[in-house]
């Protein structure tokens, strides 16, 4: 996959129609994600419920690979413990960085695994979910 391919791929799907891109008007925690390297800005809110995501969603402003990670993190982790989402995010970080990786569990995720030849751009697709991690924090 080139990264045209890549670009193409996420672009059209979650990259230009992010979904939970909006304000969460009862979160009860938020944090904000900066990755200088790219200039990406990402806000993540979350309602916990227990350690629960009841709800997650986020806004900020990046390139097509941070709108579309955090997209894609929003649909995937709402309803899971906050347990279930570190096991996701650590095999996230091992399809983006390491050979063999499955991408069964995944899902969508699997889209950006492209993203391992261009190493600049892990920062960009793991920003939003070190920012959900930030704002989950105690
Ligand atoms: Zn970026």
């Amino acid at each position: 996959m080139d990264l045209d391919n890549l670009y193409q791929e996420l672009i059209v799907d979650h990259g230009t129609q992010p979904r939970n891109f909006a304000e969460l008007d009862s979160h009860s925690h938020d944090a904000e994600g900066f990755n200088p390297l790219c200039g990406d800005l990402v806000h993540v809110y979350v309602k916990l419920d227990g350690d629960k995501i009841a709800d997650v969603s986020f806004t900020g402003k990046g390139c097509a690979i941070s709108t579309a990670s955090a997209s894609i993190m929003t649909d995937l982790v709402k309803g899971k413990t906050l347990t279930e989402v570190r096991a996701l995010f650590k095999q996230f970080q091992d399809l983006l960085t390491k050979d063999n990786q499955s991408e069964v569990e995944l899902g969508k995720l699997s889209a950006l695994a492209g993203v391992k030849k261009y190493p600049s751009r892990v920062k960009c697709a793991t920003l939003a979910w070190h920012t959900l991690q930030d704002a989950c924090k105690e």
